[in-house]
Parts: structure tokens; C-alpha cells; sequence
């Protein structure tokens, strides 16, 4: 299992984790949902990835469950919507997350996406509520480089701890700019989708590459996505077998060969291209 990454304050934190998108959504899955993710806890996949939006509260509901007397293994992440990203709005969300996932304080909380609310307005909330301890670090999601530079600019912007963005092997936009201004600023990204949904070709390079290692081809994309350095990935499986795959892809390293032809399926940007999003 890749150990740790760093947040700008030091602390350290698990590169590989757990998204949460889409479960709790539906009831028949839901036992087998809570199981894998409790699975992933065990397997060391100690960061949870979740959001108010998720099933609208259904999934924060699935994530405090699920973390019954595993809540101090964990270091939870949620998200507000842009359209209660005012200061007050940023509180009373903040609250609501809390009660759905059944603990005190959420370890990141972050602004899922730009909306129309100005980012001062969205720092001074989370700011009040890491002051009130309901949330230890603060950050963004879905912010271009350009919308970063502005973040900076605003009172306390600097303070951002991550910025999660859609970054897999598809997907390599961020590694033009973002990725490289992020590492400047110590900042480490968030890569949301790190298998693209599980819409990677099982074929060609990733097909070669998990046959050498007699692993699949997503543990490969994951491999991948974990090998970049100030990288966290949060793949989401609501299966208990998807779980143990990519818990195992912690562990798979792969060669400077096998990077250089995921380079050549993969290719990386060669010009700005505006942040994708999901
Ligand atoms: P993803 O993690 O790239 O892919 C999830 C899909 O892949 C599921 O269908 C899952 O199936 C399948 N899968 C998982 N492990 C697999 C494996 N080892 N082999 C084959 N298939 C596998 O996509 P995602 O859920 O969009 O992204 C991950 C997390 O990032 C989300 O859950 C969410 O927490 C976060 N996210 C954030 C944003 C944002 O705007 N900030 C946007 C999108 C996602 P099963 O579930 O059936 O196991």
C-alpha cells in the first residue's frame, strides 16, 4: 500500500482512498456498500471521499453507517454545493453533513465547484468552522489554474489544503499547468474518477502491462494514477471484489518501460486544454 501524501501543513495522509458517488442510492445494494467500504477501512484505504450531493445526503447517511467505530481510522472528506457556499451557507451545510455522517468534525471539507457565490464569502465560512472545530482543513474541487492563481489572491485563499480534480490516464490535461503549479504551492491534487469510471480500455497497453504483473487492467490505471507524485486517488467500488483490487493496486510499481507506454496509449498534453469535469 503507497503510505502517505502531504498537505501543505505537513500532515500526512493516504494517497489511495475511497469515493463514495452513487452509493446508498440504492437500497438493495446498500448492506453489500457498507460492507466494502468497511472493507477498504481494514485494507488501509483510510481516506473517504463523500459529498452533500451524493444521493442528496443518501450517501453521507451510507458514510456514517459505515464508519460506526471506525470513525477515528478515518480521514473523512465532504463537500458543499457551490449554491450554499456563502459564508452562513458554508455553516448550516457543514452542520447538516455532520448529523448525516454521525460524527463532530469532517477532516477536509471542500467547495465542490465554482458557483456564483465570491470565493471570500466561501473562505470566511470555512474558516469559522475550522475555528468552531467542525472541520480540520478546507480546500476546492473542480478549480482551474487560472481559478486557483484567483483563490490565492483572495484573504486566506492560501490556506487551501487540496484541489480535486478529474485526473486519470484519459485525462491528462492537469499535467500541463495545474499539476505543476499545485507542486509549487505544496498542494497536493485529489484525483477524482481515477479509472474513468471503469471506461479505460481493457486493452492494448494496460491489457500488456496488467498481464506482465498478473493483475487487471484497472489496478494498472490505478498503479498509474498512484505513481504520480503528489497524487491522491480516490477510486469508488461499491463491490467488496473491486475493493480488494484496488486496494491491491497500492502495491503494484510499475517500471519506467511500462510508464513509457502508457505514455505512448496516453499521451500527455502537449498545450493547455481547460479542466475537465464529471
Ligand atoms: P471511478 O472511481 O473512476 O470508477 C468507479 C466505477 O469503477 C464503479 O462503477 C466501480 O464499480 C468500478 N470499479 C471500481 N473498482 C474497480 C475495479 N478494480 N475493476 C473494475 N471496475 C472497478 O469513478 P467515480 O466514482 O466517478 O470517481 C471516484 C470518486 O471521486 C467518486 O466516487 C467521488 O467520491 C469522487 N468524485 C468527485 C467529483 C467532483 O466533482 N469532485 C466528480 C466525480 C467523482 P462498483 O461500484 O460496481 O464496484
Amino acid at each position: 500500500m503507497k503510505p502517505s501524501i502531504v498537505l501543505p501543513d505537513g500532515t500526512a495522509v493516504p494517497a489511495l482512498g475511497q469515493g463514495t458517488w452513487t452509493l446508498g442510492e440504492r437500497s438493495a445494494r446498500r448492506a453489500t456498500e457498507i460492507d466494502a467500504l468497511r472493507l477498504g477501512v481494514s485494507l488501509g484505504m483510510t481516506l473517504i471521499d463523500t459529498a452533500e450531493m451524493y444521493g442528496e445526503g443518501k450517501t453521507e447517511e451510507l458514510v456514517g453507517e459505515a464508519l460506526d467505530g471506525l470513525r477515528d481510522e478515518v480521514f473523512l472528506v465532504s463537500k458543499v454545493y457551490p449554491f450554499n457556499a456563502s459564508r452562513k451557507g458554508v455553516i448550516q451545510a457543514c452542520e447538516r453533513s455532520l448529523e448525516r455522517l454521525r460524527t463532530d468534525r469532517i477532516d477536509l471539507y471542500l467547495l465542490h465547484w465554482r458557483g456564483e457565490e465570491p470565493l471570500a464569502q466561501t473562505v470566511a465560512g470555512f474558516e469559522a468552522l475550522q475555528q468552531a472545530g467542525k472541520i480540520r482543513y478546507w480546500g476546492v474541487s473542480n478549480f482551474d489554474t487560472d481559478d486557483m492563481q484567483e483563490l490565492f489572491a483572495t484573504p486566506g485563499g492560501a490556506r487551501c489544503a487540496t484541489n480535486q480534480v478529474l485526473y486519470n490516464l484519459s485525462r491528462r490535461g492537469p499535467e500541463f499547468d495545474l499539476l505543476p503549479w499545485q507542486r509549487e504551492h505544496r498542494m497536493p491534487i485529489m484525483a477524482y474518477s481515477p479509472l474513468e469510471q471503469s471506461r479505460l480500455p481493457a486493452r492494448g497497453a494496460l491489457a500488456s502491462i496488467a498481464d506482465a504483473h498478473g493483475c487487471t487492467a484497472m489496478q494498472v490505471a490505478l498503479a498509474w494514477v498512484l505513481s504520480r507524485p503528489g497524487v491522491i486517488a480516490i477510486p469508488k467500488a461499491g463491490r467488496p471484489e473491486h475493493v480488494r483490487e484496488n486496494a491491491g493496486a497500492g502495491d503494484i510499481v510499475l517500471s519506467a518501460e511500462e510508464l513509457q507506454a502508457l505514455d505512448q496509449a496516453f499521451a500527455p498534453p502537449k498545450r493547455k486544454r481547460p479542466l475537465e469535469m464529471l
